[in-house]
């Protein structure tokens, strides 16, 4: 499983990540909602240094980083089991499809160039985009784009796959085949930690949703008792807002 504990991230005077602590079990779905502003993408970017925390521990299975002693190598190999899928999907615009996925199993894994290219294209049928394999992103629509950043997040195999808002930059027409190659990763309960907007499909997915308002866990529960029954003002009047 994973586990964080006392993680605290600051920019400048401002505080934005507040003593997070926070436990995932394998296979567990997790979804974050709160308002803008409020630290749900710098706890994804911590959990795999994109950002590096100030202090506090992450620990994926047998790895366990800490700020305070974390060598080039832990931050690597936190890297190689926490795989991020953006917003604005962060693919290579000079690279195909398949160079995409293979370049990242080369640089995040290590991996023979062979092997990457084997893995790439059986993730590319997975994905439904096998006769994209040698289209770079520019001759691809968002949701293509989008189901390359999130093949070449699976491609990992990662303990946990971070989301952070992958549908929120798509036209409306691309959203749903998004979302479902999303449905299908976690069918393989694969751990998912995801910030989404989209309130149906966090309902649909979740084992357990998280609201965070300003850098800290305010409540967290199953769907349907965060989104009947929100305890914390703050929560309903977010919810109020979003419904
Ligand atoms: P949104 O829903 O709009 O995506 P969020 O919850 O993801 O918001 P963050 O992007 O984590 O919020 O930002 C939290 C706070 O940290 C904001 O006040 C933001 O301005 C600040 N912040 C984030 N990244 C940086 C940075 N690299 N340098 C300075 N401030 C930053
Ligand atoms: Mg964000």
């Amino acid at each position: 499983g994973i586990s964080i504990n006392g993680l605290n991230k600051s920019f400048g005077e401002t505080s934005v990540l507040k003593d997070i602590s926070l436990d995932i079990a394998p296979g567990e779905r997790v979804v974050v909602i709160g308002p803008s502003g409020t630290g749900k993408s710098t706890l994804l970017r911590c959990l795999n240094y994109l950002d590096r925390p100030d202090s506090g521990t992450i620990r994926v299975g047998d790895l366990t980083v800490n700020p305070a002693k974390a060598s080039r190598s832990d931050i690597l190999a936190l890297r190689r089991r926490t795989s991020f899928v953006f917003q604005n999907y962060a693919l290579f615009a000079n690279k195909t499809a398949r160079q995409n996925i293979t370049q990242a199993l080369i640089t995040v894994k290590g991996q023979s160039k062979a092997d990457a290219q084997a893995r790439a294209d059986e993730i590319l049928r997975e994905t439904g985009l096998a006769d994209k394999a040698n289209s770079y992103p520019a001759a691809l629509s968002g949701g293509q784009q989008q189901r390359v950043g999130i093949g070449r997040a699976m491609a990992l195999d990662a303990d946990l796959m971070l989301f952070d808002e992958p549908t929120s930059a798509l036209d409306p027409e691309w959203v749903g085949e998004v979302l479902d190659l999303m449905r299908r990763v976690a069918e393989k309960r694969q751990t998912m930690l995801i910030v989404t907007h989209e309130m149906q499909f966090a309902r649909e997915i979740a084992d357990r949703i998280i609201f965070m308002s300003d850098g800290q866990i305010v409540e967290q529960g199953t769907p349907e008792k965060l989104l009947e029954t929100p305890q914390d003002p703050r929560t309903q009047a977010f919810l109020r807002r979003v419904a």
